[in-house]
């Protein structure tokens, strides 16, 4: 299967960076696919499913749980447009599937650009309280839709690199734990199996991108929940790739691994036991800034000094739009991390508007001997 041709073929061109609100979606589910509003925000809003297909594999996935994760989203999409085609594999699937999708199940974060939601509720802790409408909606329609599979999709930071390698995260796993003990029964192996399937394919086009998140159990979670609840669950996570702040290009790879899912259940006994290889994909660890300065000479206390720092971009909703605002975050201790960029100032000496010292929280402008421009982390 041509993956990246069929991503060229079905991407929605509509809707793209990290900015995606109901606004952006509500024509395309009006005009394109055949929804139905099931529930409202804390703010009204309304929040859409998308039913589609008559097989007897029956996936629910949702997106947009927390507000300024959207990159899944768009990808949903993408793979809304393939299903809603005429084509031959379009066919297979809707056959073999029904899928249940929610693409903004937190309409109100994606408005606020906000993890939570309007009450300031992180809804993937809400999943045993279920104190907000988001929650009731999404559990009400596992309820009665009755999933045989659950995927669950977020981003993540670009602070993930996968296992001890200097590779950021492009895409993670979670087959979540049902118990404290993280035992393995056979609905998460199924979940199991998908996710090498998925990482098999992945593989071919970002290798050494994959990780594994961490599977500490906590039944506040929709995934562990769900879990508990003997329904195979999988969290898919969009992370990081090389220059990617808008997430277009790991929007296509969250594509590929849906599709390559789904290749997976036509193709193969799902009870296969692939738990080894599930844990031989390396585990996600923090070890990226997305700067960082190697041996840089400051004065400090009439004393010359050598030293590192890093700098995060901060994502800032400034009249519709993300700003990534570049401050400073960490100074020394950066022996284990990485940049995704990454200056060697070689005892350059560091000049500033201010204090001529890096201080934490403070935006990343600065030169370095006077000659070296830096403006927002970046050299001009
Ligand atoms: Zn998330």
């Amino acid at each position: 299967m041509n993956y990246l041709q069929l991503h060229l073929e079905f991407k929605e061109a509509s809707i793209f960076g990290r900015y995606i609100t109901l606004e952006n979606v509500e024509p395309l589910l009006l005009l394109k696919y055949n929804h139905e509003i099931i529930g409202q925000s804390v703010l009204g809003k309304p929040i859409y499913k998308v039913q589609i297909g008559t097989g007897k594999i029956k996936i629910l996935i949702w997106s947009q749980m927390h507000g300024n994760e959207s990159t899944t989203t768009k990808a949903l999409f993408d793979f809304l447009n393939l299903l809603y085609s005429d084509s031959e594999l379009s066919k297979k699937l809707v056959q073999e599937f029904t899928f249940c999708i929610i693409p903004m199940l937190n309409p109100d974060g994606a408005k606020f650009y906000t993890r939570e939601n309007a009450n300031g509720i992180d809804l993937n802790r809400d999943a045993q309280n279920l104190s907000q409408p988001e929650s009731v909606v999404l559990r009400k329609t596992f309820d009665t839709f009755q999933p045989n599979y659950c995927y669950n999709l977020h981003d993540q930071r670009t602070i993930y690199g996968v296992g001890q390698t200097a590779n950021p995260a492009t895409v993670s796993f979670l087959a979540p734990a049902f118990n404290e003990n993280r035992e393995v029964n056979e609905a998460r192996l199924k979940a199991m199996n998908i996710i090498v399937a998925m990482n098999t394919t992945l593989q071919q086009f970002i290798p050494n991108q994959v990780g594994r998140f961490d599977d500490s159990f906590n039944i506040n979670c929709v995934g562990d929940t769900f879990q508990y609840l003997n329904v195979p669950t999988i969290l898919f996570e969009a992370g990081h790739y090389a220059d990617d702040y808008e997430r277009e290009i790991t929007r296509k790879y969250i594509f590929i691994a849906l599709l390559s899912g789904m290749q997976f259940f036509t193709e193969n006994d799902i009870v296969l036991n692939k738990n080894e290889d599930y844990l031989k994909i390396p585990q996600n660890k923090i070890i990226f800034y997305d700067f960082v300065y190697n041996n840089v000479k400051i004065n400090y206390d009439n004393k010359e000094k050598i030293i590192n720092f890093a700098a995060q971009y901060k994502e800032v909703l400034k009249n519709d739009k993300i700003l990534f605002e570049a401050k400073i975050v960490q100074i020394n201790n950066l022996e284990n991390y990485f940049g995704h960029v990454q200056f060697a100032a070689k005892g350059a000496t560091y000049f500033d508007a201010k204090n001529n010292i890096p201080i934490i929280e403070s935006n990343a402008d600065f030169c370095l001997d006077k000659t070296i421009k830096f403006v927002n982390g970046l050299k001009i």
